[in-house]
C-alpha cells in the first residue's frame, strides 16, 4: 500500500490484482488460524454463556464476525480438503476419512504461483503430505497435545511444552524468516480443542472449580426426531470414555489391558470431593461428566485464544496490522452437551456452523457483522480474490470479499448444501445430506429414509421436527425441491454414498527423527 491511501483502496472495486493496478497496490497477506471442533457457543463475541475469550473478541471487533458460515461436510478431514480444493466432498475425493490426493488444484498452488510465500503450520490430518507450501511443518495425524512431534520434509522433532503454544511458536518464527519481498500466506492450525480435550496446566486450573452452566437442552429425549439421533453414540452421559474422563487408571495396568480400562464408558466413578470419597452414579454422574467435559474443553480453548492473541500482536508490532487479512475459524463446530451430545457429523447448528472472524484495516469496518451465508468451499475463492487471482470455475464457492466490504451481491446464495457419509463412523452416525435456508433447515437421513425438517426462527435449538407437521407441508414441500436444485447444482449425484474410508488419514506415524 505505499502508493495508494488507503482511503482510496476502500474505494476500489475488488478487482485490484495484478491486472488492473499493476504493482501499485501491495496484495494483502493472509493468515488463516484454524483450530479443530472449536463451537461458536465457546467464543464470548457469539454470545457464550460457558466463557470468555477476549483475543478472539478483539478480532472480531476490529473486523467483522460471520454469523452464518457453515462447513458442507461437518467433520475434521473432509472439511479441510474443501477448504483447500474449494470444492464439496464429492469433487475433491475426501467424503470420509480418504488420504488427500496432493496432485489435485489447491488454493496453496495457486497463490504460491501467483507469488505468495504459502505455509502451513500444525494439524493438517489429511494423511498425505501437503503440497503447495514453501514451507509446512505439521503434526503427524492427530498429533499430541503435549511435547508434540511435528515433521517436514526432512523428518520429524519432538517439541517440549503444548501443542497450542508450540504451534503459534512456528508460527510466528516462520513469518520472522519468511522473504519479505512477497506477500505470505499462512494457515496455522492447531490441534486444540479436539478430544481428549487436554488443557494445558495453567487452563486445567483455572476451570477446575468452576461449574459450567448446562444447555437448556442437554437431556433433550429426541421425541419426535429420527431413528439418527436416538441410535448416535456420542452422547455425554453415555458415552464418554475414562480417558475422555481423565480417570486415574489402576496401578500396574499396561498395553492392551490398560488400553481397554481407557476405552471403557463408566457407569460409575469414583471420586473425591474434600477429602470425601463419593461413588457417583445415575444424575449425579451424569452432571459430573458435563463438568468434567466443559472443565478440559475449554481449558483448551482458553489457550488457543491466547496465542490468536500473541499473533496478533506480533503482526501488530511489526507494522503487519494494515495489509494483512487475519482470520479465524474452525474446521466445524461441536456438541458443548446440546442434544446430549459431543463431537459433531450432525447437520444441527451447533456442529454445521463454524466460527468465522476476520480482521483486515484495509478492507472491513471494525466491529461489523454479516448474516450471509457462507460455506467452507468459499474459503478458497475468497484468499484468491484477495490475492487479485481469478477463481477457477471448478471451486464450487465464491469470495466473501464483497460481504465484508459491506456490498453482498444479489445474486448471493439464500441455501446451502450439505452431506454427512462417515455411517457408521466412530459414533455410529446416520449418514444424511439436506438443506439450510436463512429460516429452515431440512435433513434426509438416505440409509433411513427418514426425514427431519426445522423452523429455525420459531425453533432455533431444533427441537421439534415439523416434517410430519399438517400445517409445515407446503414449506416441506417447497424445500425438497430446493433440496434437489441444490444437489444437482454442486453436481452430487451419490457417487460417495457408500463411501467407507480405506486409506485412512486418521492414524499416521510420523517419519525418522532429524538428524
Ligand atoms: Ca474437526
Amino acid at each position: 500500500m505505499e502508493s495508494i491511501s488507503r482511503r482510496s483502496l476502500l474505494a476500489l472495486p475488488f478487482a485490484y490484482g495484478a491486472s488492473s493496478l499493476g504493482a501499485q497496490v501491495k496484495r494483502p497477506n493472509i493468515l488463516y488460524i484454524m483450530t479443530d471442533d472449536h463451537a461458536t457457543q465457546a467464543i464470548s463475541c457469539y454470545g457464550s454463556k460457558i466463557n470468555q475469550t477476549p483475543h478472539l473478541d478483539r478480532l472480531a471487533s476490529s473486523g467483522m464476525r460471520m454469523d452464518r458460515v457453515f462447513a458442507t461436510n461437518s467433520i475434521c478431514t473432509p472439511s479441510r480438503a474443501t477448504i483447500l480444493t474449494g470444492k464439496y466432498s464429492h469433487m475433491n475425493g475426501v467424503p470420509v476419512f480418504n488420504r488427500f490426493d496432493g496432485g489435485q488444484q489447491t488454493v496453496a498452488k495457486l497463490l504460491q504461483q501467483a507469488g505468495y510465500y504459502t505455509a502451513m503450520v500444525g494439524k493438517w490430518h489429511l494423511g498425505s503430505n501437503p503440497t503447495g507450501f514453501d514451507y509446512w511443518n505439521i503434526l503427524p495425524g492427530q498429533g499430541v497435545y503435549n511435547n508434540p512431534t511435528l515433521y517436514d520434509k526432512d523428518g520429524s522433532e519432538t517439541h517440549k511444552g503444548y501443542a497450542t503454544d508450540i504451534i503459534a511458536d512456528i508460527s510466528i518464527d516462520v513469518l520472522k524468516n519468511r522473504p519479505k519481498d512477497k506477500p505470505f500466506f499462512m494457515m496455522s492450525h492447531h490441534k486444540a480443542p479436539h478430544r481428549e480435550w487436554t488443557p494445558s496446566e495453567k487452563y486445567r486450573k483455572m476451570f477446575e472449580n468452576k461449574r459450567i452452566p448446562e444447555p437448556a437442552n442437554l437431556r433433550d429425549d429426541h421425541a419426535g426426531r429420527t431413528d439418527a439421533i436416538k441410535e448416535q453414540r456420542q452422547s455425554v452421559f453415555r458415552d464418554m470414555t475414562r480417558n475422555d474422563l481423565k480417570l486415574k487408571p489402576p496401578p500396574g495396568l499396561a498395553g492392551p489391558e490398560l488400553r481397554k480400562w481407557l476405552q471403557t464408558k463408566p457407569t460409575e466413578v469414583e471420586t473425591e470431593i474434600d477429602g470425601v470419597k463419593k461413588t457417583l452414579t445415575g444424575k449425579e454422574l451424569e452432571d459430573w461428566k458435563y463438568q468434567r467435559y466443559m472443565q478440559d474443553y475449554l481449558g483448551c480453548v482458553q489457550s488457543v485464544d491466547d496465542n490468536v492473541g500473541r499473533m496478533l500482536d506480533w503482526l501488530d508490532a511489526n507494522g503487519l496490522k494494515d495489509n494483512t487479512v487475519v482470520i479465524y475459524s474452525s474446521d466445524q463446530g461441536f456438541f458443548l452437551g446440546e442434544h446430549g451430545m459431543y463431537d459433531k457429523r450432525f447437520m444441527y447448528e451447533e456442529s454445521l456452523r463454524m466460527p468465522f472472524l476476520v480482521r483486515w484495516p484495509a478492507g472491513i469496518k471494525p466491529g461489523s457483522t454479516s448474516t450471509a451465508i457462507g460455506i467452507n468451499c468459499d474459503f478458497a475463492p475468497t484468499f484468491l480474490d484477495l490475492a487479485g487471482q481469478p477463481v477457477p470455475k471448478d471451486m464450487q464457492g465464491r469470495s466473501f470479499v464483497p460481504v465484508w466490504k459491506g456490498n453482498k451481491p444479489r445474486d448471493w446464495r439464500t441455501a446451502m448444501y450439505y452431506r454427512y457419509y462417515h455411517d457408521p463412523g466412530d459414533h455410529n452416525t446416520r449418514a444424511h445430506y439436506g438443506i439450510r435456508t436463512d429460516r429452515h433447515k431440512l435433513i434426509y437421513f438416505w440409509k433411513k429414509d427418514q426425514w427431519e425438517c426445522y423452523d429455525l426462527v420459531a425453533d432455533p435449538h431444533e427441537m421439534r421436527n415439523i416434517y410430519d407437521d399438517p400445517k409445515a407441508q407446503k414449506t416441506v414441500a417447497a424445500l425438497k425441491q430446493q433440496l434437489a436444485q441444490l444437489k444437482k447444482e454442486v453436481k452430487d449425484d451419490d457417487q460417495f454414498a457408500n463411501e467407507q474410508p480405506k486409506e485412512s488419514s486418521y492414524v499416521q506415524a510420523p517419519p525418522p527423527k532429524k538428524r
